[in-house]
């Protein structure tokens, strides 16, 4: 979990800064998506006047399928965030802070600690192209017979000239004859 004590830093004056890395494994981290490799960043947390301010950077590689050929493909990320996290008791009282809609559900929780998985997770699928391709010039699958394209050429290619071929003669005898005729 990316996640962190705050008690101290809600204690703190506005503009206190904390820094702190991560290195998240791919077990467990993201249940949605399949991880490559480990989800690894930065954060700089800071007081505000109403909470605190995340700004990290992270960099994650996922696995997805190219959109065209069905191959298994590693994408990476690499993002940026900025949220501000509002606490949900008051660190010198203790009482409870009901939430409003400027919260956004961007809360500390009651034992003061600061989760930013679900914050990373969301940006990383934002992050996943729609469309994407295990490269650029990918042929995909050939729709008849299913090949993969990129491997090589299917028969049905090899069958479907002479067809053509055949096609073109017709049209070639039907033009010649119009021609005649005209
Ligand atoms: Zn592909
Ligand atoms: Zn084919």
């Amino acid at each position: 979990m990316v996640s962190i004590n705050v008690a101290q830093l809600l204690k703190a004056p506005t503009g206190e800064t904390r820094l702190f890395t991560f290195d998240e494994g791919v077990e467990g981290f993201a249940p949605e998506l399949v991880l490559a490799g480990p989800v690894r960043g930065q954060c700089r947390l800071m007081k505000t006047t109403r909470g605190i301010l995340a700004t990290c950077d992270y960099r994650a590689q996922v696995e997805v399928v190219c959109s065209r050929c069905l191959v298994d493909v590693v994408v990476p990320v690499a993002s940026h965030l900025e949220e501000e996290f509002h606490p949900s008791v008051n660190i010198r009282t203790g009482e409870w802070i009901p939430e409003t809609e400027e919260d956004q559900g961007l809360r500390i929780d009651e034992h003061n600690v600061l989760d930013l998985d679900d914050l990373i997770r969301q940006d990383i699928l934002v992050n996943i192209p729609l469309r994407p391709l295990c490269r650029e010039a990918c042929q995909g699958l050939c729709p008849n017979c299913g090949q993969n394209r990129n491997t090589g050429a299917c028969r049905c290619m090899a069958e479907e000239e002479p067809q053509l071929g055949r096609l073109g003669e017709v049209l070639e005898r039907e033009r010649q004859r119009k021609e005649r005729g005209a």
